[in-house]
Protein backbone atom coordinates (compact mmCIF):
# COMPACT_ATOMS: atom_id res chain seq x y z
CA UNK A 1 0.00 0.00 0.00
CA UNK A 2 1.48 3.25 -0.85
CA UNK A 3 2.16 5.47 2.10
CA UNK A 4 -0.59 8.52 2.35
CA UNK A 5 1.37 11.79 2.15
CA UNK A 6 1.41 13.94 5.36
CA UNK A 7 1.38 17.44 4.72
CA UNK A 8 1.52 20.76 6.90
CA UNK A 9 -0.55 23.52 6.20
CA UNK A 10 -1.61 26.90 8.03
CA UNK A 11 -5.46 26.82 7.39
CA UNK A 12 -7.75 26.12 10.18
CA UNK A 13 -8.61 22.47 9.47
CA UNK A 14 -12.00 20.95 10.39
CA UNK A 15 -14.60 18.04 8.55
CA UNK A 16 -15.83 19.61 5.50
CA UNK A 17 -12.95 22.82 5.42
CA UNK A 18 -11.19 23.55 2.30
CA UNK A 19 -7.33 23.84 2.06
CA UNK A 20 -4.89 25.50 0.21
CA UNK A 21 -1.34 23.73 -0.03
CA UNK A 22 1.81 25.48 -1.39
CA UNK A 23 3.41 25.20 -4.97
CA UNK A 24 5.92 22.92 -2.73
CA UNK A 25 3.39 20.77 -1.94
CA UNK A 26 1.56 20.22 -5.29
CA UNK A 27 4.79 19.77 -7.11
CA UNK A 28 5.79 17.00 -4.44
CA UNK A 29 2.39 15.42 -4.90
CA UNK A 30 1.71 15.96 -8.43
CA UNK A 31 5.45 15.23 -10.21
CA UNK A 32 7.36 13.34 -7.71
CA UNK A 33 4.86 10.90 -5.72
CA UNK A 34 2.32 11.23 -9.04
CA UNK A 35 -0.67 11.81 -7.10
CA UNK A 36 -3.84 13.00 -8.68
CA UNK A 37 -7.46 14.26 -7.48
CA UNK A 38 -9.25 11.82 -5.21
CA UNK A 39 -6.52 10.49 -3.61
CA UNK A 40 -5.67 10.43 -0.07
CA UNK A 41 -3.28 13.31 2.15
CA UNK A 42 -2.84 13.54 5.86
CA UNK A 43 -2.95 17.41 7.07
CA UNK A 44 -1.75 18.63 10.37
CA UNK A 45 -1.43 22.55 11.06
CA UNK A 46 0.17 22.68 14.84
CA UNK A 47 -3.37 23.36 16.25
CA UNK A 48 -6.06 21.11 15.12
CA UNK A 49 -4.34 17.45 15.54
CA UNK A 50 -4.04 15.60 12.25
CA UNK A 51 -7.15 14.47 9.75
CA UNK A 52 -7.55 12.53 7.18
CA UNK A 53 -8.30 14.38 3.78
CA UNK A 54 -8.45 13.97 -0.34
CA UNK A 55 -6.98 16.13 -2.75
CA UNK A 56 -9.52 17.77 -4.81
CA UNK A 57 -7.53 19.97 -7.28
CA UNK A 58 -3.76 19.94 -8.51
CA UNK A 59 -2.30 22.23 -11.01
CA UNK A 60 0.56 23.24 -11.56
CA UNK A 61 1.68 25.63 -8.20
CA UNK A 62 -1.24 24.78 -6.64
CA UNK A 63 -3.36 22.22 -4.42
CA UNK A 64 -6.37 22.01 -2.82
CA UNK A 65 -7.86 19.35 0.06
CA UNK A 66 -10.78 18.68 1.36
CA UNK A 67 -10.92 17.70 5.23
CA UNK A 68 -12.75 14.52 5.98
CA UNK A 69 -12.56 13.04 9.67
CA UNK A 70 -9.93 13.80 12.99
CA UNK A 71 -7.38 10.97 13.26
CA UNK A 72 -5.32 12.82 16.30
CA UNK A 73 -6.05 15.26 18.60
CA UNK A 74 -3.63 17.97 18.85
CA UNK A 75 -1.02 16.74 21.61
CA UNK A 76 1.97 18.96 23.06
CA UNK A 77 5.45 17.81 22.55
CA UNK A 78 8.07 18.05 25.17
CA UNK A 79 8.81 21.27 26.44
CA UNK A 80 12.24 21.15 25.23
CA UNK A 81 14.28 24.07 23.19
CA UNK A 82 17.49 23.61 21.83
CA UNK A 83 19.59 26.82 21.54
CA UNK A 84 22.91 26.51 19.09
CA UNK A 85 25.51 28.07 18.22
CA UNK A 86 24.84 29.49 14.78
CA UNK A 87 26.98 26.43 12.62
CA UNK A 88 27.94 26.33 8.67
CA UNK A 89 25.21 25.49 5.99
CA UNK A 90 25.57 21.70 6.43
CA UNK A 91 25.60 20.87 10.19
CA UNK A 92 23.16 23.98 10.45
CA UNK A 93 20.63 21.64 8.24
CA UNK A 94 20.99 18.50 10.05
CA UNK A 95 20.31 20.20 13.47
CA UNK A 96 17.48 21.14 12.25
CA UNK A 97 16.16 18.62 10.70
CA UNK A 98 17.09 15.99 13.47
CA UNK A 99 16.05 18.25 16.27
CA UNK A 100 12.97 18.37 15.03
CA UNK A 101 12.54 14.61 14.48
CA UNK A 102 13.88 14.60 18.25
CA UNK A 103 10.86 16.47 18.97
CA UNK A 104 12.18 20.39 20.32
CA UNK A 105 9.90 22.58 20.27
CA UNK A 106 11.88 25.87 19.72
CA UNK A 107 15.30 26.10 17.73
CA UNK A 108 17.00 29.23 19.22
CA UNK A 109 19.93 29.84 17.20
CA UNK A 110 22.69 32.00 19.39
CA UNK A 111 25.66 33.81 18.42
CA UNK A 112 28.57 33.37 20.57
CA UNK A 113 32.16 35.04 20.80
CA UNK A 114 33.55 31.95 18.86
CA UNK A 115 30.56 32.34 16.44
CA UNK A 116 32.06 32.07 13.05
CA UNK A 117 28.58 31.91 10.97
CA UNK A 118 26.97 35.49 10.66
CA UNK A 119 23.45 34.89 8.67
CA UNK A 120 20.99 32.17 8.38
CA UNK A 121 18.70 31.52 5.83
CA UNK A 122 15.38 31.52 7.90
CA UNK A 123 12.96 30.44 4.97
CA UNK A 124 15.47 27.49 4.20
CA UNK A 125 15.68 26.53 7.78
CA UNK A 126 11.83 26.68 8.55
CA UNK A 127 11.00 24.72 5.17
CA UNK A 128 13.37 21.75 6.42
CA UNK A 129 11.43 22.05 9.65
CA UNK A 130 8.32 21.67 8.23
CA UNK A 131 9.61 18.63 6.24
CA UNK A 132 10.77 17.23 8.94
CA UNK A 133 7.86 17.56 11.16
CA UNK A 134 5.94 16.04 8.12
CA UNK A 135 7.98 12.67 8.27
CA UNK A 136 8.37 12.35 11.64
CA UNK A 137 4.60 12.46 12.22
CA UNK A 138 4.57 15.19 14.95
CA UNK A 139 1.71 17.61 14.99
CA UNK A 140 3.61 20.99 15.44
CA UNK A 141 6.12 22.14 13.37
CA UNK A 142 9.59 23.83 15.96
CA UNK A 143 9.29 27.55 16.58
CA UNK A 144 12.40 28.35 14.92
CA UNK A 145 13.62 31.81 16.29
CA UNK A 146 16.12 35.12 14.96
CA UNK A 147 19.40 34.99 16.34
CA UNK A 148 20.26 36.42 19.83
CA UNK A 149 23.82 37.19 21.12
CA UNK A 150 24.54 34.99 23.95
CA UNK A 151 24.62 37.74 27.26
CA UNK A 152 21.19 39.03 25.62
CA UNK A 153 19.38 35.60 25.77
CA UNK A 154 21.33 35.20 29.08
CA UNK A 155 19.73 38.20 30.44
CA UNK A 156 16.25 37.69 29.45
CA UNK A 157 16.24 34.01 29.82
CA UNK A 158 12.70 32.55 31.07
CA UNK A 159 12.77 32.07 34.94
CA UNK A 160 10.93 28.95 35.08
CA UNK A 161 12.68 27.13 32.48
CA UNK A 162 16.39 25.50 33.04
CA UNK A 163 18.90 25.58 30.73
CA UNK A 164 21.46 22.59 30.38
CA UNK A 165 24.83 24.19 29.30
CA UNK A 166 27.08 21.04 27.44
CA UNK A 167 30.52 22.14 28.64
CA UNK A 168 33.23 20.22 27.26
CA UNK A 169 36.32 18.75 28.67
CA UNK A 170 35.22 19.49 32.27
CA UNK A 171 33.88 17.07 35.52
CA UNK A 172 30.35 18.29 34.73
CA UNK A 173 27.18 16.03 35.78
CA UNK A 174 26.33 13.66 32.89
CA UNK A 175 23.15 15.41 31.27
CA UNK A 176 19.84 13.31 31.90
CA UNK A 177 15.81 13.21 31.63
CA UNK A 178 14.62 15.99 32.81
CA UNK A 179 10.51 16.80 33.22
CA UNK A 180 9.07 20.24 32.44
CA UNK A 181 10.21 22.89 30.71
CA UNK A 182 13.97 23.07 29.64
CA UNK A 183 16.56 23.66 27.37
CA UNK A 184 19.70 22.72 26.03
CA UNK A 185 22.88 24.74 25.37
CA UNK A 186 25.67 23.82 22.94
CA UNK A 187 28.19 25.93 21.61
CA UNK A 188 30.11 26.72 18.40
CA UNK A 189 32.63 24.34 16.81
CA UNK A 190 35.11 26.60 18.88
CA UNK A 191 33.54 25.76 22.14
CA UNK A 192 33.06 28.77 24.43
CA UNK A 193 34.92 31.04 25.75
CA UNK A 194 36.87 30.94 28.98
CA UNK A 195 34.60 33.94 30.04
CA UNK A 196 31.78 32.65 28.40
CA UNK A 197 31.86 29.52 30.37
CA UNK A 198 32.59 31.85 33.51
CA UNK A 199 28.95 33.59 32.64
CA UNK A 200 27.21 30.33 32.41
CA UNK A 201 28.60 28.91 35.44
CA UNK A 202 27.08 31.97 37.56
CA UNK A 203 23.70 31.70 36.21
CA UNK A 204 21.20 30.79 38.40
CA UNK A 205 19.27 28.74 35.59
CA UNK A 206 22.13 27.36 34.10
CA UNK A 207 23.19 23.97 35.00
CA UNK A 208 26.81 22.88 33.35
CA UNK A 209 26.39 18.69 31.86
CA UNK A 210 28.79 16.80 30.31
CA UNK A 211 27.38 14.17 27.38
CA UNK A 212 30.42 12.09 27.75
CA UNK A 213 34.34 11.84 27.69
CA UNK A 214 34.77 12.36 23.99
CA UNK A 215 35.15 15.96 21.75
CA UNK A 216 31.63 15.80 19.95
CA UNK A 217 30.98 17.82 16.99
CA UNK A 218 28.33 20.74 17.80
CA UNK A 219 25.75 18.92 15.80
CA UNK A 220 26.57 15.47 17.18
CA UNK A 221 26.22 17.33 20.64
CA UNK A 222 22.76 18.65 19.95
CA UNK A 223 21.38 15.27 19.08
CA UNK A 224 22.69 13.69 21.63
CA UNK A 225 21.69 16.18 24.07
CA UNK A 226 17.63 16.25 23.06
CA UNK A 227 17.98 12.49 23.44
CA UNK A 228 19.43 12.40 26.78
CA UNK A 229 16.99 15.16 27.95
CA UNK A 230 13.81 12.73 27.45
CA UNK A 231 15.61 9.61 27.73
CA UNK A 232 12.48 7.35 28.70
CA UNK A 233 12.95 6.81 32.54
CA UNK A 234 14.63 3.62 33.93
CA UNK A 235 13.03 0.83 35.88
N1 LIG B 1 36.79 23.09 20.01
C1 LIG B 1 36.39 22.67 21.32
C2 LIG B 1 35.21 21.69 21.23
C3 LIG B 1 33.92 22.34 20.88
S1 LIG B 1 32.69 21.14 20.62
C4 LIG B 1 37.53 21.93 21.98
O1 LIG B 1 38.32 21.35 21.28
O2 LIG B 1 37.56 21.95 23.19
C5 LIG B 1 31.30 22.15 20.29
C6 LIG B 1 30.28 22.20 21.41
O3 LIG B 1 29.74 20.90 21.62
C7 LIG B 1 30.81 22.64 22.75
O4 LIG B 1 30.81 24.04 22.91
C8 LIG B 1 29.85 21.95 23.72
O5 LIG B 1 28.71 22.75 23.91
C9 LIG B 1 29.47 20.69 22.99
N2 LIG B 1 30.21 19.48 23.41
C10 LIG B 1 31.02 18.72 22.65
N3 LIG B 1 31.47 17.66 23.34
C11 LIG B 1 30.92 17.72 24.56
C12 LIG B 1 30.97 16.90 25.73
N4 LIG B 1 31.69 15.80 25.76
N5 LIG B 1 30.25 17.28 26.80
C13 LIG B 1 29.53 18.42 26.79
N6 LIG B 1 29.44 19.24 25.73
C14 LIG B 1 30.10 18.90 24.61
Amino acid sequence: MATVPRLFVTAPLASGARVVGTGMQAHYLGRVLRRDAGSAVLLFNGRDGEWAARIVALRRGDAEFAVDTALRPQAAEPDLWLVFALLKRDAIDLVVQKATELGAAALVPVITERTVVARLNESRLAAIAIEAAEQSERLTVPMLHAPTRLPVLLSSWPRDRGLFAALERGAEAPLRRTEGPAALLVGPEGGFTPAEVEALRRHPLVTPVSLGPRILRAETACLAGLALLQAPPSG
